[in-house]
């Protein structure tokens, strides 16, 4: 395992250790080959409306690469209002906050905060019924949870004794590479 952890590993380590062995092998491919249509249109909605409405207002600062020497972790925030401190994830529509959902915020927040912006607020904004949802800011409690999820990262192995569940497969973008015996 690399030493910087990619944000974005973090829901999907969560959801499954083993997604990030998948991560690893297929991270160089065109993403045509393993990313399934929802995955590709929560991408095209984020990359639309960076186009049309974020493109030309300074105030807001758009994917903007991040890191924490602390966590070690490594990736890009969405949307950081530089005068208001909010800081803004967008996904295609938002059924449910899943924990995973709050480590990619607090660990944008706490790489923000260690590279000197100021994050006052933190929002989930679901692009397809256009909502909003405020999350509170994480304090050293969260940072700790965090820190342990990392650790557990940087220790996976697939050698480890590992329970598959069907019902998370069924619903995984890597189903069709992922033959682990039943
Ligand atoms: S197919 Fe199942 S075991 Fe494989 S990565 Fe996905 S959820 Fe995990």
């Amino acid at each position: 395992m690399e030493e910087n952890i990619p944000i974005s590993w973090l829901n999907d380590f969560l959801f499954c250790p083993r997604s990030i062995f998948w991560h690893n092998l297929y991270g160089n491919f065109a993403k045509s080959t393993y990313q399934q249509t929802p995955q590709i249109k929560g991408l095209q909605a984020h990359e639309n409306i960076d186009k049309k409405r974020y493109s030309t207002s300074k105030k807001w600062l758009a994917s903007i690469d991040i890191f924490s020497e602390e966590l070690g972790l490594v990736g890009k925030i969405d949307l950081l209002n530089q005068e208001t401190g909010e800081l803004v994830e967008r996904k295609r529509t938002i059924k449910k906050i899943y924990d995973g959902y709050y480590l990619q915020v607090w660990a944008q927040y706490f790489c923000l905060v260690e590279m000197g912006y100021s994050v006052k607020k933190i929002f989930f904004h679901s692009l397809t019924d256009n909502k909003r949802y405020s999350i509170k800011i994480p304090t050293e409690t969260e940072k700790q949870k965090l820190k342990e999820i990392i650790l557990q990262m940087k220790h996976f192995s697939l050698e480890k004794k590992f329970s598959q569940n069907p019902h998370k497969c069924n619903h995984c973008i890597y189903c069709e590479l992922c033959d682990i015996p039943q």
